[in-house]
């Protein structure tokens, strides 16, 4: 899942950043409205998790701006000012939830998932094929039955090709949603990834397949 931070606290956004990747999201930090606007162009973001007091502006517009293009993006907005207006204010002008500062990593942690598990983005908590189940909230593996360790990054590349069995999907599209900006991305870090989720899922012998499409992309097929 690829997140955008916009915070202006360096300090802030750099522990927000660690903590959210630790568990598994691509994160992308702006500090300003106007670097939002431009990267907003470029990828599609999952969540933005936005601060309101910004150098450039009020986050509440940028709530406003991003509501009319984008639906189904999920926004939460972080912020000390905490009052009832204020909470009431944020989540009509679009925000799907708010969270006061100060707050705790974990708890932040929790939001997000809640966030990215609602209807419109998730098609389901727990994504299945052949032998292989998926559960998205919990980011935990089972195949056959048994419980599969994985990393982070090799849940979220399955989250993606199980979103989409029996389609290929590009691998532009997947390493977009797998890794940040700030991630150094070497060309065949996906390809990488994908021979560690093979060998890790014939391990345990699960019984679907990852296709390579060669100069397109990838696609996960179910037994016949
Ligand atoms: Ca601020």
């Amino acid at each position: 899942m690829r997140l955008l931070l916009i915070e202006d606290n360096a300090r802030l956004a750099e522990l927000i950043r660690e903590g959210l990747t630790r568990q598994g999201f691509a994160v992308d930090w702006c500090d300003t409205i106007q670097d939002v606007e431009h990267v907003q162009r470029i990828i599609d973001y999952d969540l933005l998790l936005l601060d309101l007091g910004l150098p450039d502006g009020d986050g509440l517009d940028l709530v406003r701006a991003t509501r009319r293009r984008l639906d189904t993006i999920s926004i939460l907005i972080l912020t000390a000012r905490g009052g009832l207006d204020d909470r009431v204010t944020g989540l009509d002008a679009g925000a799907d939830d708010y969270l006061c500062k100060p707050f705790q990593i974990p708890e932040l942690v929790s939001r997000c998932r809640a966030l990215l598990r609602r209807p419109g983005l998730a098609l389901g908590t727990v994504l299945g094929a052949g032998n292989v189940l998926l559960n998205s909230a919990e980011r935990t593996l089972v195949v056959d039955e048994k419980s599969v360790e994985a990393t982070p990054r090799e849940v979220d590349l399955l989250e993606h090709l199980l979103r989409n069995v029996g389609r290929v999907v590009a691998k532009s599209a997947l390493e977009n949603a797998l890794y940040s900006f700030r991630d150094e991305v070497t060309p065949n870090a996906l390809e990488a990834s994908v021979s560690r989720l093979r060998k890790r899922l014939g391990a345990a012998s699960a019984d679907i397949q990852i296709r390579t499409v060669h100069g397109v992309g990838y696609a996960l097929f179910e037994p016949r």
